[in-house]
């Protein structure tokens, strides 16, 4: 008899052992990599067979049999295996959460298991899901628009409801709206009062199919053709190499990635393509699909399960060669990877913030490292770990310095609104803007306002001189914290009341900053001739409507799109000749040591948006300092200098690239519970810490959000250029079980 070691796939927390199983001679076929059922827990459970434990082992009796058998070929092959075993060593999360993130749809493969009289498994609910065609949708009605209008605070759940059926660009299913905390009693009280109707619509589970386009040859510039010749021979020569390829908007790096993909499909191997997670997916398959028809296969973040199970069986049988994707495709079962992609890779979504809070990017440099394929990390404005990576050469850095029609770059312009203010304007849009946006719209053109609204309500700030109160520690915003009217240092903990005057002017005007966002809106809607449409990010709900709002202001029915963060990136909408970003300047007052980094991002890519087409651009960012460094460094689009000097004050304050976080969250809903258990963590990693060189361990404090769902949040934050040795010391102790312990290596938000 053989008996073999199995991960349990539950969405337990600190299931991080093995159980060991013996395996009937009936399945004696099976090894490391398949899936099986087995009984756990008095119950049964899906596990993944992770290795031998030997044969004939002493008391056999105490070990239970394998039950069945799932599928016919194992889901994990070598690679696969040894990725997740990194994974979940690097990230500290047991081996089954890691290799969960392999299999498509998680926990409704198990879950869903559907069982015969004999107790053998027949097959999954997963399949019958397939079948699911219609769903319920909502829209709002004129009567229900009054009834939103009129309001009634005895109905809060009702109003709140025709609030989203009001603000949405078309009709919501019952589970956007689910998702967005209006349940099916409301909808149908809506429904009975004629406020929303319903209807029963197709669900269209291939959204890329139907769209076709031509394809565009160009000569490549002297810049690209460099690019696309250095990976081609690694591709060619089936060499490990990570590039850095940093070029600027609009500099055809989308052209680079299609021709690398071309030379990598006639070495007969497959492709990669990761995309960050917003509305971008479409333009880019758009592009790919007029190259390379069908051979393609997409993962966006609205696939269900079994769209995502289809997906993975293109790439796993061949059937199509390039998987363009968000994060999770990183998981995808390649068996002849050749090249890996990834656009714009200083993005923030290619970050897991729930566990296990991997990086998609560190995920593809492992894999694509074990196959030893090249791996091309695109931006703009590159991640400063990435640059830094690049110019110590571990990474080749190959630039694309212009644009190939060789259009200037858009020109930049910065507006004081303190100045606005001295001479009493008091709109939220400078006088500038209001006249470049009526001058835009006149012309026939069209513009893009940016509503940087990141970090608002949270930071204090002087009216007057623009100045944010920052933590004489740690060099980033405190945060205003309502309860206790006092600001807050994330990084180590440090509070300080509200000063009554500014610290730099002694301006009295010194506040938490509010939004205006409606305001801007209202302002703008009002100029002459200007007919403006909205995108917002906040919701999960909006972001179903990027592509159609999208679409919808590229056709040229509206002259200004207005939006957050997510009009920034990179669409490709020519006609635009005009940015506006107002409060250019508020993404610097994260509290986080990447504020700079995101705002000079945020930006350069906003600004990018600009001049696409024949026409120059125009960039005006509204500032309330406009002698700070990253903007002005932002403005010159001179990405160079904004990076070496932000790798010098990393350096100076021991920050990654040159130090690594580690962030530990206790859950509790008792607080002094989770006050005492982070405690005496933190007790602990002080001992670690105290023979260490600069590792610093800050906490604990209470998560921005303090309080979710009931639960205490309470942080921990290790900092060290020896991260490594905490992660061992944790993994050792009795922590990495506990139950509402949470490890985030190499966080993104320190919060
Ligand atoms: P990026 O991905 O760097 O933003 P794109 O690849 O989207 O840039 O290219 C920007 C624009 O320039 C696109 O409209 C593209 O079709 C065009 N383009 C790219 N390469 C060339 C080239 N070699 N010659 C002419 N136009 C090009
Ligand atoms: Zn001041
Ligand atoms: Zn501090």
């Amino acid at each position: 008899m053989r008996y073999i070691n199995v991960a349990i796939n539950l969405p337990v927390k600190n299931l991080f052992r093995q159980f060991t199983y013996a395996l009937p001679p009936q399945f004696d076929y099976i090894g490391a990599g398949w899936r099986v059922i087995v009984p756990f827990a008095r119950k049964t459970a899906e596990g993944f067979v992770v290795g031998e434990a030997g044969t004939n082992l002493p008391q056999p009796e105490n070990y239970k049999e394998v039950q069945d058998v799932i599928g016919a070929e194992p889901w994990f092959d070598e690679e696969m295996l040894e990725a997740a075993r990194w994974l979940a060593g690097y990230y500290m999360c047991p081996l089954a959460e890691a290799m969960r993130l392999f299999i498509p749809g998680k926990s409704s493969i198990k879950r869903h298991a559907v069982y015969g009289d004999d107790g053998k498994l027949l097959y999954y609910e997963l399949e019958n899901r397939l079948k699911e065609k219609t769903q319920s949708c909502y829209a709002i009605t004129e009567s229900g628009r009054q009834a939103l209008a009129a309001g009634n605070n005895r109905a809060k759940a009702q109003m709140a409801a025709l609030e989203i059926l009001n603000g949405a660009a078309r009709e919501l299913t019952a589970k956007e709206l689910e998702a967005e905390g209006i349940s099916a009693a409301v909808l149908r009280t809506l429904v009975q009062k004629d406020w929303c109707s319903r209807s029963e619509q197709r669900v269209l589970r291939d959204s890329y199919a139907a769209k076709s386009s031509v394809k565009q040859s160009f000569n490549l510039t002297d810049e690209q053709q460099n690019a696309v010749d250095a990976v081609s021979k690694a591709i060619r020569e089936k060499r490990q190499e990570p590039f850095l390829l940093q070029g600027v908007t609009g500099s055809g790096k989308t052209e680079v990635y299609l021709n690398l993909t071309a030379a990598a499909l006639a070495e007969g191997r497959q492709v990669l393509v990761l995309v960050p997670e917003i509305a971008l997916t479409a333009q880019i398959v758009k592009r790919y699909q007029s190259w390379f028809k069908g051979n393609i296969a997409v993962v966006h973040s609205k696939l269900s399960a079994s769209e995502r199970a289809d997906v993975f069986y293109k790439i796993r049988t061949g059937e199509a060669q390039i998987l363009i994707g968000v994060r999770s495709a990183v998981f995808a079962p390649f068996s002849n990877l050749g090249l890996v992609i990834i656009d714009e890779e200083h993005d923030q979504s290619y970050k897991q913030e729930e566990r296990p809070c991997y990086h998609a990017r560190e995920v593809a440099l492992h894999r694509a490292a074990y196959f030893g394929v090249p791996v091309v990390l695109g931006s703009a404005t590159p991640s400063i770990e990435s640059y830094y990576d690049a110019i110590m050469k571990r990474y080749t850095h190959l630039r694309l310095t212009g644009r190939p029609n060789g259009q200037p770059l858009p020109k930049v312009q910065i507006v004081d609104m303190r100045k606005e203010l001295q001479e009493k304007n008091f709109s939220v849009l400078s006088r500038t803007l209001q006249q470049e946006l009526v001058r835009t719209a006149a012309a026939g053109e069209q513009a893009i306002v940016l509503l940087n609204r990141r970090g608002y309500s949270t930071f204090v700030m002087c009216r007057d001189c623009g100045e944010t109160i920052t933590c004489p520690h740690c060099a980033v915003a405190l945060v205003y914290h309502e309860a206790g009217k006092a600001m807050r240092c994330h990084y180590c903990g440090n509070t300080m009341p509200i000063p009554d005057e500014c610290p730099k002017c002694h301006s009295k005007r010194i506040k938490f900053f509010g939004t205006g966002t409606q305001k801007a809106q209202e302002q703008i809607a009002a100029l002459p001739e200007v007919k403006v449409l909205r995108m917002d990010q906040d919701s999960t709900l909006r972001k179903f409507a990027h592509e159609e709002i999208l679409s919808e202001f590229g056709s040229g029915k509206y002259n200004v799109l207005i939006g957050t963060q997510i009009v920034a990136k990179g669409h490709d909408i020519p006609n635009v000749t005009l940015v506006g970003v107002l409060s250019a300047d508020s993404a610097l007052n994260m509290p986080d040591f990447r504020a700079s980094e995101r705002a000079f991002s945020l930006l350069t890519q906003a600004a990018g948006r600009a001049g696409r087409g024949d026409k120059p651009g125009h960039v005006i960012l509204q500032v309330y300092d406009a002698d700070n460094r990253t903007v002005q460094l932002a403005a010159a689009q001179d990405y160079d200098t904004f990076a070496q000097e932000e790798l010098e004050r990393r350096r100076e304050l021991n920050y990654p690239p040159y130090a690594a976080f580690l962030k530990i969250t206790v859950w509790d809903k008792d607080e002094a519970r989770a006050n005492a258990t982070a405690q005496e963590l933190a007790d602990f990693l002080q001992n670690v810490a105290k023979d260490m060189d600069g590792a610093e361990v800050y906490g604990p404090f209470a998560g921005i959000i303090g309080k979710v769902r009931d639960l205490y949040r309470v942080n921990v934050l290790v900092k060290s250029a020896e991260i490594g040795v905490f992660k061992q010391a944790l993994w050792d102790s009795p922590y990495r079980d506990m139950k509402n312990v949470y490890f985030d290596v190499d966080p993104f938000n320190v919060l």
